[in-house]
């Protein structure tokens, strides 16, 4: 028997496997499988099949979330070769787009407005976001005179992002970004009383109204102010301010210096104007810088004297003064909160105020004069009054005892009695009154 040889037997087998794998490749067909960040979401029949099919839900995207849209997932493909045509997508049919839409990243391009290093809100196009800035500054602007500069106190800007689009919940409409720029947020600023200052002056520069200064400052005479004494001013801070500047050149007085002189002619804490002084003028070149409307500050960048000011010469007196001589300003009788204050009270008119002070309370002459009353007096119960011989008196009511006498010389200071609540009263207070020319006036404006 002939025995095969083996390189006889290779030849047909090497033939058929050619021709198996051959027919295969001609019966399969050449196809794509898709990856989507690495992960095999189907087959496709060709790539830019399926890229269609991408563009398809990105443009939906984009026309549901009115912005631009961009794809965000890594698309590979593998080519592959399949039997039949059974397992490729259908790219057309709206179950792809929706089985593909779950699981590509799309990302979203919308504009922030970034204000100092942070974004306050995303929107959906730049110009959006710079019509929102623009009618922040619009109010400002179109009140403006000639030569004003408007700008933000903060760094503002409009800036790019790229957000994924399960953050484009936080987009926003220019309407509602712009409600919450202006919205208020009340922060305290303080003003130093300048000379020459009054409340209604500086209400009225300010751009701010007197009522409003009084809330801010309960604890403060607001008709008596002082040069360099603090205000407080509530003044609206929003996320975005508009800061307003402009240099002048005006003409402004120059305040004149004093000068002392002592003499022994006057009583000592007395003073005399010798020689009066005169503003003089002065050109002014500074720059006014006003937030949200309202004057904040004034850089004076030079200062030149067209008129010097005349100095102005005042006495003081070196003179011992005699203990019980006023000196014609009124300290407090007594501290304690001021539970009514002077003017009308229910349908009548307080001709005091009334200072709360447990009973006992050393009351103290607010200045020194001559006792004129001292005993019981209808409402006031127990009342010392001192006339301080020049045209006003002072009076204390509802004391609980009085120590002194009708004739009596008091200095500022001394002790004339203690509080109670003798005569009409609710409890336990001081009632001072300062009479001028005997005509209650309030004495929170002359009280130091
Ligand atoms: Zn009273």
């Amino acid at each position: 028997m002939k025995k095969f040889d083996k390189k006889v037997l290779m030849i047909p087998m090497v033939v058929i496997t050619t021709v198996i794998v051959v027919v295969m490749l001609v019966r399969s067909t050449k196809a794509f499988e898709v990856f989507l960040d690495d992960k095999p979401v189907g087959v496709v029949d060709s790539q830019s099949e399926f890229s269609d099919l991408v563009e398809t839900i990105r443009k939906k995207a984009e026309s549901r979330y009115g912005t631009e849209m961009l794809v965000a997932s890594k698309i590979d493909f593998k080519e592959v070769y399949l039997p039949d045509n059974s397992r490729v997508i259908d790219t057309a049919s709206e179950n792809s787009i929706f089985q593909v839409g779950k699981n590509i990243q799309l990302e979203a391009k919308v504009f922030a407005i970034n204000v100092d290093g942070e974004d306050i809100a995303y929107l959906r196009d730049r110009v959006s976001a710079e019509e929102v800035l623009e009618r922040i500054k619009a109010p400002y602007e179109e009140n403006a005179e000639n030569g004003v500069v408007t700008s933000f106190v903060e760094d503002v800007s409009i800036a790019e992002r790229i957000v994924p689009n399960h953050r484009l919940s936080e987009l926003r409409e220019p309407d509602a970004v712009y409600d919450s720029i202006v919205e208020e947020n009340e922060t305290i600023k303080k003003y130093v009383v300048q000379k020459g200052d009054t409340v209604s002056e500086i209400a009225e520069r300010l751009g701010i109204s007197i009522k409003d200064i009084r809330k801010a400052n309960p604890d403060l005479n607001i008709d008596r102010i002082s040069i360099g004494q603090e205000l407080n001013l509530a003044v609206p801070r929003y996320v975005i301010n508009v800061r307003q500047t402009k240099t002048m050149v005006y003409e402004d007085a120059a305040p004149y210096s004093v000068e002392y002189e002592e003499t022994d002619e006057l009583y000592r804490g007395d003073t005399k104007v010798k020689i009066k002084g005169e503003e003089g003028t002065k050109q002014v070149r500074a720059t006014f810088i006003s937030i949200n409307g309202i004057l904040d500050e004034t850089r004076i960048l030079e200062e030149i004297i067209l008129t010097p000011p005349k100095t102005q010469v005042e006495l003081r007196g070196t003179k011992q003064r005699p203990r019980t001589m006023a000196y014609g300003v009124f300290y407090w009788p007594n501290r304690g909160r001021i539970t009514s204050r002077f003017g009308p009270r229910w349908g009548e008119k307080h001709s005091g105020i009334d200072i709360a002070s447990p009973t006992g309370t050393p009351i103290k002459a607010a200045d020194g004069g001559v006792v004129s009353f001292a005993g019981w007096n209808g409402n006031y119960g127990r009342l010392v009054i001192i006339n301080h011989e020049n045209g006003y008196t002072t009076y204390y009511g509802h004391c609980n005892t009085i120590k002194v006498k009708k004739g009596q010389r008091v200095a500022r200071g001394d002790v004339i009695g203690t509080v109670g609540e003798t005569g009409r009263t609710t409890g336990p207070h001081l009632h001072f009154e300062v009479r001028k020319n005997g005509v209650p006036v309030n004495p929170l404006s002359y009280l130091k």
